[in-house]
């Protein structure tokens, strides 16, 4: 790592300081490399502790929310809902899930950060239930569900917080479970044992081994919203769309189509055998109050289902 006096620094500390960032670059490109020390570096390096400390501010002052979007049934009857995290920064305004999850990712905070939302959900959960008893999903990191306490941990907040294991749902993506399948059946199965269900989320972007798919103990696939959005107009998604719905159905698997923005993309969906959906066209993700509000107003009225 080079650094030169005195364009990079004027005093000895920041030298050093400086060459080491530029040390720290060289290694990440692998071995007998050399780099020079430039302000990108630096702003990178700063950016990371900027974010880190941010992120850090967030988890401690209650700048983590959830909201909440419905999944319905073909009556539009509410069937359960999925929790989804926005970030409710100073400077910044709300920042999407995606940004937030990656910077949480870099700065090992993803692991901290997915016990919160745990946290909050099923305290929101206790909230919803002692209304109506509504199933709940919650989004669960890769890292998250290869932690080897993650059942532990789960458990230990159900028993904080009071909730019902029975309405909640996990979401895992098909990545993370294919990521290594014996261990995500065996902590499936644990989380079962919990009373806790399990849906496989973004289906159709992965790589799923059919033969493991048939031995995780889930109950639910959700298709992933690239798919269906596009469902009318793209002609190559509507026979994957129907190729997982009869899959699905010969799996003995419920299936719930997301990012469903239309009335033409319900109507396929439901001619092919769907009938749980997810999107715009019945909501959008909103606070708690807001959408228990909305529902209590509304003319489809909730389905109270402990399946
Ligand atoms: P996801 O699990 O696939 O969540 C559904 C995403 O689709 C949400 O984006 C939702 O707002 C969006 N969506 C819903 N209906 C429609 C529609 O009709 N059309 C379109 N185009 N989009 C729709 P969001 O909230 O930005 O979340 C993005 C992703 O971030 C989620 O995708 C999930 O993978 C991740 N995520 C969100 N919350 C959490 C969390 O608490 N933990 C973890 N690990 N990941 C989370
Ligand atoms: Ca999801
Ligand atoms: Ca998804």
């Amino acid at each position: 790592g080079i650094a030169f006096f005195p364009g990079d620094g004027t005093t000895p500390n920041e030298i050093l300081k400086h060459a080491d960032m530029a040390m720290y670059r060289a290694k990440e490109q692998g071995r007998g490399g050399v780099q020079f020390f430039t302000s990108g570096l630096q702003e990178a390096a700063y950016r990371r502790l900027e974010n880190e400390r941010d992120l850090r501010q967030a988890l401690s002052n209650e700048q983590l929310a959830l909201v909440y979007q419905t999944q319905v049934n073909p009556s539009r009857q509410i069937i359960g809902l999925e929790a989804l995290l926005r970030w409710r920064h100073p400077e910044l305004g709300l920042v999407s899930p995606e940004a937030l999850l990656q910077v949480a990712e870099e700065t090992g905070l993803s692991l901290p950060l997915g016990e919160h939302v745990l946290r909050m959900a099923c305290r929101d959960l206790v909230a919803i239930a002692s209304w109506r008893p509504v199933p709940l999903a919650i989004n669960i990191g890769q890292k998250q569900f290869r932690q080897p306490e993650f059942v532990d941990r789960l458990r230990a907040i159900l028993a904080e917080t009071r909730a019902d294991p029975r309405l909640l749902r996990l979401e895992i993506t098909e990545s993370t479970a294919m990521e290594n399948p014996d261990q995500a059946v065996a902590k499936i199965q644990a989380l079962r044992d919990l009373g806790v269900g399990c849906s496989i989320d973004d289906f159709g972007t992965g790589h799923s081994s059919l033969a493991y798919l048939q031995r995780l103990p889930i109950d639910t696939i959700k298709i992933d919203r690239s798919f269906v959005t596009e469902i009318i107009a793209d002609h190559g998604d509507a026979p994957i769309v129907e190729a997982i719905i009869s899959m699905a159905r010969h799996l003995r698997l419920d299936v719930i189509a997301e990012g469903v923005e239309s009335r033409e993309a319900m109507d396929f969906l439901l001619t092919h055998g769907c009938r749980q959906f997810q999107g715009f066209l019945f909501g959008k993700p909103a606070a708690l109050d807001e959408l228990l509000d909305h529902i209590r107003a509304s003319e489809h009225p909730l389905l109270s289902a402990v399946r």
